[in-house]
């Protein structure tokens, strides 16, 4: 995972022909956090999980990026996705920095209460580190808005009342209206910009997704909405496909009811791993990293990959596919509208007002399109792909930004 997003970073620093002294500076982390996290189950046993948190580059303002909670947690992952939330808030134009963290804990396998516990005992040991105008967590895989809600209330224990400090909060708590969503409806817009860079609109493709959560299922749900057909659909424990398009709303409470798609009657069951390959026009990425490989690309069917996971597609499988002809909307684009929105649940909490929720839709659009217009001028002007332009325009934002906090001479090296 590290690899990957380094060999991205690189591919790009090799366009703007930086020296290797920039490279190193821009891609080393600031601060990388190790915690114990030691509490107790229900039956008042000891649990004990390792909790991260890399905080990569706060050139362009505090640091962000989400909480995961998946046993693959680690602190290379950790880095990895801290230096992607790096670019993608530069390249959508959010005033804040980079980071990720999160705990190598399987939620999946954990009550409520011990959930509640392991994640306030992190807080308790990461509390330094975090704070409003420093370093302002978030929900990512496995964590939701109830999470984000406790970690308010931890750190406001500690810091007085302090909503700012999380974004992703309870709509009761804090949170902002369109914020789950949000992430989802990001992707919709960043699909619907590359449609119309090919001439085409929703009602012209069909289009396969892999995952169900935050990200894949509001996707689906908007996609369809605006008359895309969505014909495959695969989470961890099931997959459906139906060539006339699913249901989707059926199957959102369906997922919602069963926590999978497995078992929904509305199409037929298939293997989950082929949704990769499966005959669509476009393909969704919506799960974990790696998910496209070296193995599989050359097997991708969609003509238009739109990455709603971070990292899904390693940099084998994106040889192949940009050989093949295969245009991606890279994650630091597709899927920035969650932590748009969450720049807009944070201005929200500074101000003490409430933004209606057509507001915060009109404007994560704008943003979302605006930062494709800018990464597809990028992409002409440097005659490179999208995900090479979106590194370049990040890094470039992220460079000047750092410069300029310096006397330095070197302002220009970012062209
Ligand atoms: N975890 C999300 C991401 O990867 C959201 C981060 C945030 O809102 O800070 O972009």
């Amino acid at each position: 995972m590290l690899d990957a997003s380094q060999y991205y970073f690189n591919k790009a620093a090799d366009v703007l022909n930086l020296g290797d002294r920039i490279r190193e500076i821009l891609i080393t982390p600031r601060r990388v956090v190790k915690v114990e996290v030691v509490t107790e189950d229900d039956a008042g046993e000891l649990i004990h999980y390792r909790g991260f948190r890399t905080q990569h580059n706060n050139s362009r303002g505090p640091y962000k990026g989400g909480l995961r909670y998946h046993p693959s947690m680690d602190e290379d992952h950790a880095s990895a996705l801290a230096a992607l939330m790096t670019w993608k808030t530069a390249i959508v134009g959010v005033p804040f920095g980079g980071a990720k963290g999160g705990i190598d804990c399987d939620p999946h396998t954990l009550s409520k209460t011990e959930l509640n516990r392991v994640t306030r005992t992190f807080v308790e040991r990461v509390k330094e580190i975090i704070g409003p105008t420093l370093d302002i967590p978030a929900p990512d895989v496995n964590t939701n808005a109830e999470v984000m809600g406790w970690i308010m209330d931890e750190y406001s224990r500690d810091y007085g009342f302090s909503p700012g400090v999380v974004t992703g909060k309870p709509v009761d708590l804090f949170g902002s209206l369109g914020r789950d969503e949000a992430t989802g409806r990001g992707v919709m817009y960043a699909l619907r910009e590359a449609l119309k860079d090919q001439g085409k609109g929703f009602a012209d493709v069909t289009v396969a997704i892999q995952g169900f959560g935050n990200v894949g299922s509001h996707a689906a749900s908007l996609i369809a909405e605006q008359g895309g057909k969505i014909v495959a659909v695969a989470d961890r424990l099931g997959a459906v496909e139906n060539k006339e398009g699913l249901d989707v709303p059926a199957l959102v409470d369906w997922a919602a009811e069963h926590g999978t798609v497995n078992g929904f009657s509305g199409g037929a069951p298939f293997n989950g791993p082929d949704v990769i390959t499966w005959p669509a026009d476009v393909l969704i990425p919506a799960a974990l990293e790696d998910a496209i490989t070296e193995e599989n690309a050359p097997d991708v069917r969609a003509s238009l990959i739109v990455e709603g996971a971070n990292g899904p597609t390693t940099p084998k499988a994106d040889e192949i596919l940009l050989d093949r002809g295969v245009v991606t909307v890279p994650d630091i684009l597709a899927n920035a509208g969650g932590v748009t929105v969450s720049y807009f649940e944070w201005a929200q909490n500074i101000q003490q007002f409430r933004w209606e929720l057509d507001r915060v839709n009109g404007e994560l659009e704008k943003m979302m399109v605006r930062a494709y217009a800018a990464v597809r001028e990028v992409a002409n002007e440097k005659s490179v792909d999208l995900r090479t332009a979106a590194f370049v325009l990040g890094i470039r934002r992220v460079g000047r930004a750092a410069l300029a906090r310096q006397p330095v001479r070197e302002t220009i090296i970012f062209d």
